[in-house]
């Protein structure tokens, strides 16, 4: 259910996010260039999605500068990259979800809005939400403007199986309230539905504040069409200055590319979004979270783990196994292939020299000590087509030889090259670790030594 209507939501920017954030997944390195490229992209995906120009200013200027910062340990630079997308569009959304406390019995939300918005609807849709959740909801009609509205809501009421309130001759919302207000103490949560108008008008905000003023709901909600896209921004305005909206509702949010710019709009009025109306259907509500909107806008697979990630430290024990290993000196390709690709995992290989006792003080800058990024899957190509025995003995590798493993690999002949040279090198330092006593005689010997995959 929820996979089917991600797919709905906001599916164009959805699927050109998910493009851009690929291209960083792909890329070999994670540079000036690819952070230039991505940024375009996403602007452009946004502003097809109707977002604010100034919006998608700001956020782009936000992602370049964040760009620079370096990594937290245990997190790469391209995942770092995905992490700070992701956090900024989430606080383009509206960083935390605002939620809907219901302590106070009954907890009464006033839904408000011009004709069409969906209020009716979306007053069902909410009892039927509330109600599936344990409460016991009952739904009030106050739209007099509207003949229908009366039926429209009981039709709902009935469908869901809760309380219906309303008048049908009556023609003062505030008499309606009055009629049912000793009743409403049955009830966990009571939805005012409400009349709307073609425009806020003078007219509309009188009533509003005069059923306010007899209800006292804790919640004033708005209720906005999607496809009003950046127009949502001047309403929710107008809504919050008169009628002082407590929250928004978004609906029909699957039908329209504009959904971004309507959900953006809201954001920077400080109206928080709480659901968001995803079909005609009594069930087509869902709570809104930022975070896992965005989530799944970009799509959440990727992005679960890497979150997690973000927060993890590296572990003592790690460095240690780490330390281990790289003291022993004696080792095969294969063994330089899993140390490559256990500094990438840590970060980097300053983090290391930091855990190891006397290390710590070496002045290496940190950026040469990143592992190159796309470096090791290319390693790996290349030493997937060589045999055992060159991989436990890489000094057997013949120049013949070379060619044919880059042939055979796909990777070019400088590349295997390469990878043979780190080899020698990085065997030549694990001898030097191990021999070393002299943290002062190391340091000099280590100038103009170190591996060049330690380099950026
Ligand atoms: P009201 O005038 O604000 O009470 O609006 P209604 O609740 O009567 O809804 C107006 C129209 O919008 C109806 O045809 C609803 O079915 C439709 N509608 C409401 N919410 C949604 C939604 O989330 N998605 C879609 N596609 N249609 C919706
Ligand atoms: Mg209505």
């Amino acid at each position: 259910m929820l996979i089917f209507t991600t797919q709905m939501v906001l599916d164009t920017l959805s699927s050109s996010l998910k493009n851009t954030l690929g291209k960083i997944t792909k890329a070999i390195f994670v540079d000036d260039t690819l952070i230039n490229e991505l940024v375009k992209d996403l602007q452009r995906a946004l502003l097809q999605a109707d977002i604010n120009v100034q919006l998608v200013f700001e956020l782009s200027k936000n992602i370049k500068e964040r760009a620079k910062e370096n990594p937290n340990p245990g997190l790469t630079k391209r995942e770092q990259l995905l992490t700070i997308v992701y956090e900024e569009l989430t606080n383009f959304l509206g960083k935390e979800p605002k939620e809907i406390s219901i302590t106070k019995k009954p907890t009464q939300i006033m839904l408000v809005g011009l004709f069409g918005s969906g209020k009716t609807t979306t007053a069902g849709k909410l009892a039927r939400f509330y109600k599936k959740r344990g409460y016991k909801v009952a739904v009030m009609q106050t739209d007099t403007w509207r003949p229908a509205a009366y039926d429209q809501l009981e039709q709902l009421a009935k469908q869901i199986g809760i309380d219906f309130l309303g008048i049908k001759k009556e023609k003062d919302p505030v008499n309606i309230y009055h009629a049912f207000e000793k009743k409403l103490k049955e009830y966990d949560i009571v939805i005012i539905d409400t009349a709307g108008r073609d425009a806020l008008s003078e007219e509309l905000i009188e009533e509003l504040n005069q059923l306010q003023a007899a209800a006292h709901p804790e919640e004033r909600l708005l209720v906005i069409a999607a496809d009003l896209g950046q127009a949502a921004q001047k309403q929710a305005q107008a809504f919050h200055d008169t009628c002082k909206v407590t929250g928004v509702i978004i609906t029909k949010l699957e039908g329209t590319a504009k959904g971004g710019g309507a959900l953006s709009a809201c954001a920077v009025t400080g109206a928080k979004v709480t659901f968001i109306g995803i079909g005609e259907k009594i069930d087509d509500l869902e709570a809104f979270h930022p975070q896992r909107f965005v989530g799944r806008l970009i799509g959440m697979g990727d992005l679960e783990g890497l979150l997690e990630k973000a927060k993890e430290v590296i572990s003592e024990q790690s460095a240690e196994e780490m330390k281990d290993k790289f003291l022993k000196g004696d080792f095969n390709l294969i063994d330089l292939y899993e140390q490559m690709k256990a500094l990438k995992q840590m970060g980097s290989f300053g983090k290391l020299m930091e855990m190891i006792p006397g290390m710590g003080s070496l002045q290496l800058p940190k950026e040469m000590l990143q592992v190159q990024e796309g470096k090791l899957e290319k390693w790996k190509h290349a030493m997937s087509s060589m045999t055992k025995a060159e991989l436990e003995d890489p000094e057997i590798i013949s120049a013949e030889r070379v060619d044919r493993i880059a042939a055979g690999s796909g990777v070019s002949i400088g590349e295997v090259r390469e990878l043979l040279k780190q080899y020698r090198q990085s065997k030549k330092m694990m001898k030097m670790f191990k021999g070393e006593q002299d943290i002062g005689k190391l340091m000099k010997n280590m100038k103009g030594k170190l591996p060049k995959g330690f380099g950026g």
